[in-house]
């Protein structure tokens, strides 16, 4: 029996002791859930308003989905930028697309305003296609990103590879191609499968280490208006003409403005006073994931890198123990007092939560989801097993897939007193800063231009 033990939370050795709400408050601003969508709208909030703000979150600061991620930055969508233009049109995907990439220097912001020692290493990471529809679809994004003034990403395509001579003449600018080897040692894999690599900008952090020193910055910028409660799960959420009523524990939080950074909708209910019904659709097209990761400990001796793996076969049933889309990141790691290691941790497998069943973050590690990690390192990834790595680290958390793919950032259709800045998806690092940022817009009263993000383009 595994135990769910992500290096993360592992990583934040904290202190501070749970203080869970005690009394009634009253405040401009309720943040539910306090993960990285959570901590960076409060940030946001703080500093661009003089509203009084009040963090509520059911367990501990970071502890879900920011404490149980795979820790790679990057900035794509779980739909490919082609897919988005064919929605929702060139400019709105394209906007989106910006929108996302901005995320890297509010990170920025963040760490030098706030004076965070959480290590941030950034760096060229790669994608390795194996099949021709990858390339295809790859090189027509890129050519979407042209189109729309985005940088393209740089695609380098094996030159002894077949497939060459059938991609449309129209792709010529936006590839090079140089020998399969030097691809594979891009990818840092031995398997022939792979003929082409995608670079982009890419980096690694703990989302959950970086969530809780922000949480410290926050208490000590903001201690006359900033305040947060752990172990405090919120029951309901009443809305009614001036705010909303929120019940946690025994207690009641009233506020102007309520934010859902909740990453889904699991235990909680919304109920609107004198208003239409909250369109309940939406909270079960957040739909739950849970992705599987092993982490291994090596010596320190290959610099941080993220590395996509998009195999030859097809995974047709989404079988976990079968072929499927596979991710790897390594960073330096202090590992018993000594920083001389790296962490490669590997994700991939994903099993899917049944509508209305309870994902537990005690739940064991499923033992078929590790074996699936084992067999893709060996059959993919040169390196691994090194001497000397150790297996230290198995673990899960819940991803909370919007049925399109996307972030819901802003307020509510029916009632904006109610702000959304949730459905993680896999890849959420960077859209619940962007999101953090532009929730602090809307609460600061600015007019915020529309977006695919918006809850009210359903
Ligand atoms: C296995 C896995 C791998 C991933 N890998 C990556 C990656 O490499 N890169 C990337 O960008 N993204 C990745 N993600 C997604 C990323 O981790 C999330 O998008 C991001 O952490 C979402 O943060 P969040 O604050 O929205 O959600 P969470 O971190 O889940 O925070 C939500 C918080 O809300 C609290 N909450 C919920 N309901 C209530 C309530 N009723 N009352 C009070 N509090 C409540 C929860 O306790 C929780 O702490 C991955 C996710 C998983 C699960």
């Amino acid at each position: 029996m595994i135990p769910n033990n992500s290096p993360w939370i592992k990583q934040l050795k904290r202190t501070r002791p749970v203080v869970p709400l005690a009394t009634d408050v009253t405040t401009d601003v309720a943040i539910v859930g306090g993960g990285i969508a959570g901590v960076t709208t409060a940030f946001f909030t703080l500093r661009h308003t003089d509203k009084k703000v009040v963090l509520i979150e059911a367990g501990k600061i970071a502890h879900g989905a920011t404490g149980h991620n795979a820790g790679q930055i990057a900035s794509y969508f779980e739909r490919s930028l082609s897919d988005l233009v064919a929605t929702y049109g060139l400019e709105r995907a394209i906007d989106a697309q910006r929108s996302v990439e901005s995320a890297w220097s509010l990170i920025d912001q963040i760490v030098a305003e706030a004076h965070l020692q959480t290590p941030l290493y950034r760096f060229t990471g790669y994608a390795g296609l194996s099949r021709m529809e990858h390339v295809l679809q790859h090189l027509e994004d890129n050519r979407y990103r042209v189109a729309g003034g985005l940088l393209p990403e740089s695609i380098v395509l094996a030159e002894e590879w077949d497939g060459l001579k059938s991609i449309p003449d129209g792709y010529a600018s936006l590839y090079t191609v140089a020998p399969q080897r030097d691809i594979l040692s891009l990818l840092e894999t031995h398997n022939v499968d792979y003929v082409g690599a995608l670079a982009s900008q890419k980096g690694c952090m703990n989302s959950a280490l970086f969530s809780e020193e922000l949480i410290g910055y926050l208490i000590t910028t903001y201690a006359d208006r900033f305040s947060f409660f752990e172990e405090s799960p919120m029951k309901t959420v009443r809305l009614c003409k001036d705010g909303a009523v929120l019940e946690v524990l025994s207690h009641e939080v009233c506020a102007a403005k309520v934010v859902l950074c909740t990453n889904g909708f699991e235990h909680f209910s919304i109920m609107h006073e004198g208003g239409p019904d909250i369109d309940t659709s939406f909270h079960q097209s957040v739909a739950g994931r849970i992705g599987y990761m092993s982490g291994y400990v090596e010596p320190l001796n290959r610099p941080p890198t993220a590395i996509s793996y998009l195999p030859k076969a097809h995974n047709e049933n989404n079988d976990p123990t079968g072929e499927s889309y596979f991710y790897l990141t390594r960073r330096p790691h202090e590992h018993e007092g000594n920083n001389s290691y790296n962490l490669t941790c590997v994700g991939g497998p994903e099993r899917v939560l049944p509508n209305g069943a309870d994902y537990s973050q005690d739940a064991v590690y499923a033992e078929d989801t590790r074996i699936a990690i084992t067999r893709f390192l060996q059959d993919n990834y040169r390196t691994y097993p090194r001497e000397g790595a150790d297996h230290i680290f198995s673990w899960h958390g819940l991803m909370g897939y919007t049925s399109d793919g996307i972030r819901r950032i802003g307020p509510e259709p029916l009632n904006s007193a109610l702000l959304y800045n949730l459905g993680c998806n896999g890849v959420g690092i960077l859209p619940s800063i962007f999101g953090a940022l532009r929730i602090s817009q809307y609460l600061k009263g600015e007019v915020v231009p529309s977006s695919l993000f918006d809850p009210a383009r359903r």
